[in-house]
């Protein structure tokens, strides 16, 4: 297979091209050509000779994955359901809030942590998703702003399938390319990995993230109704996370964002709010609250509108910082993994 362009950082592909006999300048056009839209024809790079457009030819590319379906909601939310070079689908959404353009990116395709809410988690998780196919799913989106004469993607959230921490590798090398000003050019702070909550990787990302934002999907004060919801929680139990969250935050020092699903019935009664605030009070967070979004394959239900705002209250009369987070696309399935839920039968490899 090619090595795609999209997976090195200019220093990594200058390292590499000096191997194939290339130069540094090369990498450099190369670079220009292809950010921010991921598009490249060689022979608009006149610095090139025949020898060395061989040489790129054979060994590397920049092709992006074909757009299986493409939905548009009522609020200018963008599906892309994206086909891989081995048939795996995978979705990326775009959402337009006031202050930019935020790319919702998968880093599995499927998921295997498995949460009994989530429609992501229902297909098991194939394979990672490499470096190349993460930072493609910004460009993909670049193209569709691009002839929409809107401005490019501003913000990126691994929010979409899969858990961006059991890809660690990967995905931590899809923050470097994208971060890279030379290419995307998105800074750090507007690049928030979300996580189910997997110990020993939150600590390295303290380490490692260098101002990256981290989001924890916290959705439950205690240990026997996060267990229900999700099953990492039996592998990890709350002692265990939180010692992870208070070590990140003693390395990164920023604050961190707890995704708290409000589920009727299940989490989001006085009592837990009251037990969340207990167990966050001592951090720099803010909960961000998530309506559930209700899918077909369970009984899981939103709670209501004033149930919410009582839940929300109840926090902000305890000092927590919080906010509902706004809904997106709620005509094109946009909750995580429903498109491809839906489209899951029909993958051809
Ligand atoms: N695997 C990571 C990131 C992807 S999921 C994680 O779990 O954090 C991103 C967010 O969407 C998580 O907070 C997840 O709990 C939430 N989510 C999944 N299904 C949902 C649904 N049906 N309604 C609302 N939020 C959902
Ligand atoms: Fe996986 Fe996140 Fe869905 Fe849980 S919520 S199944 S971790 S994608």
């Amino acid at each position: 297979m090619k090595i795609s362009y999209f997976q090195h950082t200019l220093e990594s592909l200058t390292s590499l091209f000096y191997e194939y006999g290339l130069h540094v300048l090369d990498a450099k056009d190369i670079f220009k050509q292809i950010y921010p839209y991921g598009q490249l024809d060689l022979n608009q790079i006149n610095t090139l000779n025949q020898e060395k457009k061989e040489i790129l030819l054979e060994f590397f590319d920049a092709r992006l994955p074909e757009v299986f379906v493409k939905k548009i909601a009522s609020d200018g939310t963008l599906k892309l359901l994206l086909k891989l070079e081995d048939g795996f689908l995978i979705e990326t959404v775009l959402m337009k809030y006031r202050f930019g353009n935020v790319v919702c990116v998968t880093s599995q395709v499927g998921c295997s942590v498995g949460c009994s809410f989530c429609a992501s988690g229902l297909l098991k998780k194939q394979r990672n998703l490499k470096s190349f196919e993460i930072v493609a799913q910004v460009l993909k989106m670049n193209q569709f702003l691009l002839q929409e004469g809107d401005q490019l993607a501003t913000h990126v959230v691994f929010m979409g399938t899969g858990e961006p921490f059991d890809n660690y590798q990967e995905v931590m090398q899809s923050i470097r390319v994208m971060n890279d000003p030379k290419g995307l050019a998105l800074g750090l702070r507007h690049i928030t990995v979300s996580t189910s909550g997997f110990p020993a990787k939150i600590k390295a990302f303290a380490r490692e993230s260098h101002g990256t934002n981290l989001a924890v999907s916290l959705h439950a004060p205690t240990d026997a109704i996060r267990s229900s919801l999700m099953k990492i929680n039996q592998a990890f139990p709350l002692v265990a996370l939180m010692e992870a969250i208070d070590e990140y935050q003693a390395v990164s020092k920023k604050r961190i964002t707890i995704e708290y699903i409000l589920i009727a019935g299940i989490n989001d009664q006085i009592e837990h709010a009251e037990a969340l605030t207990t167990l966050i009070q001592h951090l720099d967070c803010y909960v961000n609250l998530i309506p559930y979004n209700e899918v077909m394959e369970n009984d899981y239900k939103r709670p209501s509108e004033e149930a919410i705002a009582t839940f929300m209250n109840a926090l902000m009369k305890r000092g927590v910082l919080c906010t509902v987070r706004k809904e997106f696309g709620h005509d094109i399935d946009a909750a995580c993994g429903q498109l491809r839920a839906k489209y899951a039968q029909i993958e051809q490899r």
